[in-house]
């Protein structure tokens, strides 16, 4: 199988470098977005893992800076007017400053959540789309979360409204965005938007919240949340655009 293109946004650690290592070592090609390259000291050892030279990338890009955005997107997009195609988007940069509760949280706090978690993902897609006219990519994955849904409202999560919210809104704009894609139609149309909520899973914002009063059951490591998201994936085609999955294959409802 010809190797594909990701492009890994939020790649420096958990769930987004763990994408980089396993999509490195099966020989895919990564561009691999880090906030602040200095500082993402766990994905340069990754380089090694390359099968192939120059096969992963490292670029930054603040999903809460447009300027940020914009330079990360112009650079990829010489690469794609040089004939690269990005065969797979995935928006993985999240936040969550735990507990962020309606009754308490500071209008800042809020809008830290919407921007990182919803604004910053679907305008660093929409912009990638954009410098992709000439050949989409296959899939658009935003890693979302089952705090975000609305037909599964998690009552006992004390702590994570502005979390929840936000991931409630990247999802209602996301199947926006497939349904717009789809209407566009030729090209557009074969573009695939998922939405996927990778587990419960042990990194650094999952053990970064102190002690919960409400049982965090299931956790599992980044590795085998990556592998079976890898596995859901790429069973998703066209079809299946503007749906929501779980990393074991499970759909999920909005
Ligand atoms: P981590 O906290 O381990 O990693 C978060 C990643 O997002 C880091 O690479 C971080 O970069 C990056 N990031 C944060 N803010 C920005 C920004 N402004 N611009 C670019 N990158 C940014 O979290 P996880 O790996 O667990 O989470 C990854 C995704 O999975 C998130 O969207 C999260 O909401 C979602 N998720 C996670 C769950 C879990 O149980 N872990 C459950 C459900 C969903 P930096 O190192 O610079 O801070």
């Amino acid at each position: 199988m010809a190797p594909s293109t990701w492009v890994i946004i939020g790649a420096s650690r958990g769930i987004g470098l763990e994408f980089v290592r396993q999509l490195l070592e099966r020989g895919d090609q990564v561009i691999a977005a880090v906030r602040n390259v200095e500082a993402a000291k766990r994905i340069w050892p990754l380089t090694g893992n390359e099968t192939r030279p120059g096969s992963c990338l490292i670029d930054q890009c603040d999903v809460t800076d447009e300027s940020s955005i914009d330079a990360f997107v112009g650079r990829v997009k010489s690469l794609v007017d040089k004939g690269m195609k990005l065969d797979n988007i995935v928006l993985n940069a999240g936040i969550l400053r735990y507990p962020n509760r309606a009754t308490e949280l500071s209008y800042s706090e809020f809008a830290a959540h919407l921007h990182t978690n919803t604004i910053g993902p679907i305008i660093v897609a929409q912009k990638l789309l954009q410098i992709s006219a000439s050949a989409p990519p296959s899939r658009v994955i935003f890693i979302s979360s089952d705090s975000g849904s609305t037909a599964l409202f998690r009552e006992q999560e004390d702590g994570f409204g502005a979390y929840a919210a936000s991931k409630a809104a990247l999802n209602q704009m996301l199947r926006h965005m497939a349904a717009e894609l789809k209407r566009k139609g030729g090209l557009w149309g074969e573009v695939c938007v998922l939405a996927m909520h990778p587990g419960e899973v042990s990194t650094d914002m999952a053990t970064n919240l102190g002690e919960v009063e409400w049982d965090i059951s299931g956790m599992i490591g980044a590795e085998e949340s990556v592998s079976k998201m890898l596995t859901v994936i790429e069973q998703k085609n066209k079809k299946d655009t503007g749906t929501f999955w779980c990393w074991d294959g499970r759909e999920y409802p909005w």
